[in-house]
């Protein structure tokens, strides 16, 4: 199925008043058709935290943002494992293993490696990682030690990057997702709403996604962190975040779509509205340097919309 291209999308994210529930509803439509109704749980560690060389304005872990977290090394492989325990409990089908930084050093590469080995032998979890920007070598590694996604998301439009990072090109992002896709590996890419782009810049961002050919979609709305360059931006009202959301199905029917970090912040009492607006995926547990909910209310909210959790997160 072809999705809409991108002029009537930035014409749906200008619809206003009830025909807004009207996009939610024909979101819904394609969202149960192309999707069906389980909802994919994934979950992440912040395994290196802080002390980041690059400069994204929305971040709280680069180094040049002046806040308040821990900051810390790689973690030990018997932490990460840990973590994925805990996700893989919740009924999660994919654990990332996210790092800070441009890229990790050989030897926290090899330390990467042995946890995701690990949690592919032991746990009924996807290892997933999300560590910059890795080469057809470093994924290859990774993937033999049993890696199945890669992650990195392109932030915003190329339009709009130069605003959001100096450190790095647009274009950067394009390589690990390319270079994962050539070793074999799902490619999970998306971006962060909210960091002050325009509509169309937004139908700009998604549009590249669809052009690459991601498999899984996340997307996640700015919750600005007091000391990094974005503070002062406010968050997106509730009912224009809905409207990315369900553009983004219509524009990419066929992908999984993922509501990931900002979503309480952002959503607030319309949380379980991602569903009707056509999401098909959410993250749980805590955000890299926000926490999350507790699991459980998660799972409530997904059988309340009339959806389903994965098989394993049932009953809880
Ligand atoms: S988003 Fe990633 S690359 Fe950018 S500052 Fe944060 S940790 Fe560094």
């Amino acid at each position: 199925m072809r999705g809409i291209g991108k002029r009537e999308a930035v014409e749906l994210l200008e619809l206003e008043g009830p025909a807004v529930l009207e996009l939610l509803a024909r979101a819904n439509r394609v969202r149960h058709e192309r999707r069906g109704d389980v909802v994919a749980l994934c979950s992440i560690v912040n395994a290196r935290s802080g002390n980041c060389g690059e400069d994204c304005a929305f971040c709280a872990q680069s180094g040049r943002a002046r806040t308040r977290i821990d900051r810390y090394p790689l973690l030990p492989a018997e932490r990460i494992v840990a973590a994925a325990r805990v996700a893989a409990r919740h009924g999660a089908a994919c654990f990332s293993i996210v790092t800070s930084g441009r890229r990790p050093g050989r030897r926290e590469l090899a330390g990467v490696a042995r946890a995701v080995e690990r949690i592919a032998h032991e746990l009924p979890v996807r290892p997933s990682a999300s560590l910059g920007l890795l080469d057809v070598a470093d994924l290859r590694a990774l993937r033999d030690a049993g890696l199945r996604c890669y992650h990195h998301n392109l932030e915003t439009a190329e339009s709009h990057f130069a605003r959001i990072c100096s450190t790095r090109r647009w274009s950067d992002g394009l390589r690990p997702i390319e270079a994962a896709r050539r070793v074999g590996l799902s490619t999970c890419c998306g971006g962060i709403l909210g960091l002050g782009e325009s509509r169309a810049q937004r139908v700009e961002l998604l549009a590249a996604l669809r052009d690459l050919g991601v498999d899984s979609v996340p997307l996640n709305f700015l919750h600005a962190i007091p000391g990094t360059r974005l503070e002062r931006e406010p968050p997106l009202p509730p009912l224009e975040a809905l409207k990315a959301v369900a553009v983004a199905r219509l524009m990419l029917p066929d992908r999984e779509l993922r509501v990931c970090g900002g979503r309480g912040h952002v959503l607030r009492d319309l949380q379980s509205w991602i569903f009707a607006a056509g999401a098909d995926g959410v993250m749980v547990g805590g955000y890299l340097t926000t926490a999350g909910r507790p699991v459980a209310v998660d799972l409530r909210m997904i059988r309340d919309a009339g959806l389903r959790p994965p098989a394993r997160a049932r009953g809880r």
